[in-house]
């Protein structure tokens, strides 16, 4: 099998898997209980609080709060955020937004919260000036996305934050989770007061997540119950999926391997690019303002579902830019927004590789690509005959 669907989520690191193993069988206690047992579990997630911590650039290891997942982080700094400022009724966002923020803002506007969603450019990039200039006294939270899970454009988040808190108090939130083990990130030399990640995304298990909240700011509690996670999040924690991310943050954490990620990504994008007629990069080729794992391509006049449905038979995973589920085949809102027209956005593939990616994994998807979508082009035109 040749995995390009890194994006979407990533194999569990043996490292990871190891840490998990003594709390899965044999070390059960619960964290909050006073004799051995319960110590050796807070012990395992104090030492993974550090490791996220680490990995993040948080002043102090306090301001993680392990969660459930990047969903359930990106949705709780958005209530938070409402939550600090009562008196407040808008969100400032973007229009590329993954569904944990784009469908919760959906749904606040629902509740009568107003929402501005800043547009992109063609190159999938934004303005940080536009997304500062849209704050204003009622707005409550701004929330920007790291790295685009699509296409890996990088938002200058930090910049963003600047911005925004020269003109306002509220809350900068970050959804991290495609970035986080993909660049580095020093949120203590920042203006962003809430950063969310999930483990599944960085060889992590699946299951866990983590949102850094900036110390000074005073949260309201998520779940309502027992003190745990500082009185912010209550239920007992997962002790070993903790530890599990927190063996992924440690190994993650040193970037050197992402140079090998790129190296095998721009040989994939230039060969592919280079051999297929009417196939174009989605999101910027500026390599400093995209993640070094992430080619979102389109062919002309192809179905990404049909090229999706290919490559799997072939046992080569990736992902489309459409929604061919949805009644009306629409594309994607991210190409949508980065005007990508109809017949280019719903023949577009996401290639995201990864630190287990191999040189013969690039050599098999270029020997075959350009034949395949010859031959998808050829029996779409018979079809049309
Ligand atoms: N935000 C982004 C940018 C993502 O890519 C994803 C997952 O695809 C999420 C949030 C949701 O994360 P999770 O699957 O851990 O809920």
């Amino acid at each position: 099998m040749i995995y390009l669907d890194n994006n979407a989520t990533t194999m569990l690191a043996p490292e990871a898997l190891e840490a998990m193993m003594p709390f899965l069988a044999g070390s059960f206690g619960n964290p909050s209980s006073a004799h051995g047992l319960g110590r050796e579990a807070r012990a395992a997630v104090e030492k993974s609080r550090i490791s996220v911590a680490g990995l993040l650039g948080a002043a102090d290891p306090s301001e993680v709060v392990f969660t459930s997942c990047g969903t359930e982080g990106d949705n709780w700094a958005l209530t938070a955020g409402l939550d600090l400022f009562s008196g407040r009724d808008h969100i400032v966002t973007t229009a590329v937004e993954h569904e944990a923020v784009r469908n919760m803002c959906a749904r606040l506007e629902d509740r009568g919260v107003r929402v501005s969603r800043i547009g992109v450019d063609a190159d999938g990039m934004i303005d940080p000036e536009e997304v500062a200039a849209a704050v204003t006294p009622q707005t409550a939270v701004v929330s920007v996305m790291h790295a685009n899970n699509e296409t890996g454009v990088l938002f200058p988040v930090a910049e963003i934050a600047h911005l925004v808190k020269k003109r306002s108090d509220a809350l900068v939130h970050v959804d991290g989770v495609n970035a986080a083990g993909k660049v580095s990130i020093d949120l203590k030399n920042t203006a962003i007061d809430v950063y969310v990640i999930s483990g599944h995304k960085f060889h992590g298990p699946k299951g866990i997540g983590a949102a850094y909240f900036r110390r000074d700011i005073g949260i309201s509690p998520w779940f309502a119950g027992g003190g745990q996670e500082g009185g912010r999040r209550a239920g007992t924690e997962a002790v070993h999926q903790i530890a599990g991310i927190g063996a992924a943050a440690e190994l993650v954490k040193d970037l050197s391997l992402m140079q090998r990620v790129r190296l095998h990504r721009d040989r994939l994008e230039k060969g592919v690019l280079e051999t297929i007629p009417n196939s174009r990069l989605n999101g910027t080729d500026d390599p400093s303002k995209r993640l070094a794992n992430t080619s979102n391509i389109s062919f002309e006049n192809t179905n990404g579902e049909a090229i999706l449905a290919r490559l799997d038979e072939l046992g080569i995973c990736v992902s489309t830019g459409s929604a061919c589920a949805s009644a009306d085949h629409a594309a994607s809102p991210v190409l949508q927004a980065m005007d990508v027209p109809y017949s280019w956005a719903m023949g577009s593939i996401r290639f995201s590789l990864g630190r287990y990616t191999t040189d013969a994994d690039i050599d098999m998807v270029t020997d075959v690509l350009p034949g395949l979508i010859a031959d998808l082009r050829s029996l779409a035109e018979d079809s049309h005959v």
